[in-house]
């Protein structure tokens, strides 16, 4: 089977804060598949580490205030262009990030307030029919 995960579930320190949301299950997937790690933030252009974003009346803005609308979309297009050439069977994703979050994500107001809904580059991979799921339904 091929699956794409977040790059930061497999160990990459790719994070906002330059760690890693390391994932056993996702680690023990290594074994038996082919496994194509992204990270649609770093690909967009960002740094590591990088001020945190969430999602606000639909544009992505970091916590200072400034947007970073065009460097997530970016970044989730090239993931795109990633899955339709590789044709993934399975893309797993990282929860809760505005970009990877699948089922929730932050509010916008940087207070800590979930709401339903997905991260940009998981809603592009899901409008294009791939099948996508939360690291916590693994
Ligand atoms: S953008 Fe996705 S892969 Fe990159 S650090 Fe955030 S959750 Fe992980």
């Amino acid at each position: 089977m091929k699956i794409m995960v977040s790059a930061c579930l497999a160990g990459e320190n790719c994070k906002y804060n330059g760690g890693n949301n390391r994932n056993e299950k996702v680690l023990e997937l290594f074994a038996g598949n082919e496994v194509l790690t992204v990270c649609p933030e770093v690909m967009g252009g960002l740094p590591t580490p990088r001020i945190p974003a969430e999602i606000r009346d639909g544009e992505v803005v970091n916590k200072a205030g400034i947007s970073v609308d065009r460097e997530f979309r970016l970044g989730a297009e090239k993931c795109l262009e990633i899955a339709l050439r590789e044709q993934p069977d399975l893309v797993i994703l990282q929860s809760r990030s505005p970009s990877c979050g699948v089922k929730q994500r932050y509010d916008g107001s940087f207070s800590g307030t979930l709401v339903e809904g997905a991260g940009v580059t998981a809603q592009l991979l899901i409008q294009n029919g791939f099948r996508v799921v939360d690291v916590e339904d693994l």
